[in-house]
């Protein structure tokens, strides 16, 4: 990056001190991923110099020729990966992928009825410190308190009570597959829109390797850079009857300028989403955090659901003694990196929880298969239940360092 090392050596430095964390550091976060090189190409490219406002063959500004080609390649290529009616790839951010559909669907006041935060909802499906709780009239679903599952029956009481106009499907930290087909019959029972928020599983649907949401509800929202590891944003699909209606939300009801280097980097993405290489690779993202969980059950750890069938594991570490806060530290100090968390429930605050959450999506890209899981699943269990013996600490640090050099990430990338 020879242009920023000019003109700007405090960021060039930081950037590049990034690059050496990411490729150093187990990344752990169930949320994260490691985007490939082509994709990290075409974000930093002289798409993100143009205004184009409007949606292909009608914008608002001039020049849009080849950024009309882009963003339809991009909608193309959603649709044809998800097999759905309608796509929308301008939001942001998953964020503003719901704030959209809330938009196009909702009146302010209007009742909707979400996952509870604590049991693995979003912030953005409603919760009291975000801005949708505060325009809505939000009522929360959990899950069952002693199996840790989605109740349905418990679902469909509540939306015979509250008669919602929107029902949400779709967490962050629900380890289990959903059940959509009876999500939408709920739905239907009460005459509410159906939602599926696939952020965190997006490249599982992709990969069909997790129930597909799209032939039931009426929206599906998600992010590109989580499982599905595509650059940070968001997109929206819909069945065709809807697709005005959300187009119009988010431009111009949400959004000004469509961001088009990360637009087309989202094309980039679809296209190795539906390469078989990468159903392999979601294939064994499921198989390690299986693996993992067993680990954990090995060693008497408690863990939500007591097990997996994606990409992500809950732990509630109380059952050995520590605060999600106080595992989170202790794993970042020998380069272990994952986030503390809510479980369902949980009888402490959130900002230091019961739960920790592990994911596989970014140790699953750098290569790691079962053998490695194990390696890394013992070494956490020995730290958590040893956090202050130095002999322990040493051997893991030293354990990281190998496992990142076996397993490479970014291997050509220099900045
Ligand atoms: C990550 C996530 C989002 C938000 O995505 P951002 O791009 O961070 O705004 C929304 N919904 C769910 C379920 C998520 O997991």
């Amino acid at each position: 990056m020879k242009y920023l090392a000019k003109s700007d050596s405090q960021i060039n430095t930081l950037v590049s001190e990034e690059l050496k964390r990411q490729k150093d550091e187990l990344e752990m976060i169930a949320s994260e991923n490691y985007a490939s090189e082509a994709v990290l190409e075409t974000m930093g490219t002289v798409l993100s110099n143009k205004y184009s406002e409007g949606y292909p063959d009608k914008r608002y500004y001039g020049g849009n020729q080849i950024i009309d080609k882009i963003e339809q390649l991009a909608i193309n290529r959603a649709q044809t990966l998800f097999e759905a009616d309608h796509a929308n790839v301008q939001p942001h951010s998953g964020s503003q992928a719901n704030q959209a559909v809330y938009l196009a669907l909702l009146n302010p006041g209007d009742k909707i009825l979400a996952m509870d935060l604590a049991c693995g909802g979003h912030l953005s499906h409603g919760a009291k410190v975000n801005l949708t709780g505060k325009i809505y009239d939000v009522y929360f679903y959990g899950v069952d308190k002693e199996t840790g599952l989605i109740n349905y029956d418990d679902v469909a009481k509540l939306a015979k009570i509250h008669k919602p106009k929107l029902i949400i499907a779709g967490a962050t930290a629900y380890p289990r597959q959903i059940n959509f087909d009876r999500f939408r019959q709920i739905a239907d029972s009460v005459g509410a829109y159906l939602m599926v928020d696939m952020a965190h599983f997006a490249g599982l649907v992709a990969a069909k390797v997790y129930p597909d949401p799209v032939p039931f509800a009426d929206v599906v929202t998600s992010t590109t850079h989580k499982t599905l590891r595509g650059p940070r944003g968001g997109f929206i699909l819909c069945k065709k009857h809807l697709g005005e209606q959300i187009d119009k939300a988010v431009f111009p009801g949400l959004q000004g300028g469509p961001l088009d280097n990360i637009i087309a980097a989202k094309a980039v993405c679809f296209k190795e989403a539906a390469a078989l290489k990468f159903k392999k690779y979601q294939e064994q993202i499921i198989r390690n955090a299986k693996i993992l969980s067993l680990v954990f059950a090995n060693n008497g750890i408690k863990i939500i659901t007591n097990g997996t069938d994606t990409h992500l594991i809950l732990l509630d570490v109380t059952s050995i003694g520590l605060s999600g806060g106080q595992a989170e530290k202790i794993l970042e100090k020998i380069g272990i990196i994952a986030n503390k968390n809510l479980i369902p429930y949980d009888t402490r605050s959130a900002k230091d929880p019961s739960g920790l959450r592990l994911g596989t999506p970014a140790l699953t890209t750098r290569g790691m298969k079962e053998n490695e899981m194990k390696t890394i699943g013992q070494m956490i269990c020995d730290l958590l239940k040893n956090p202050n013996d130095k002999k322990i600490v040493e051997k893991s640090k030293k354990k990281v360092k190998e496992l990142t050099k076996k397993f490479p990430i970014y291997k050509d990338l220099e900045y």
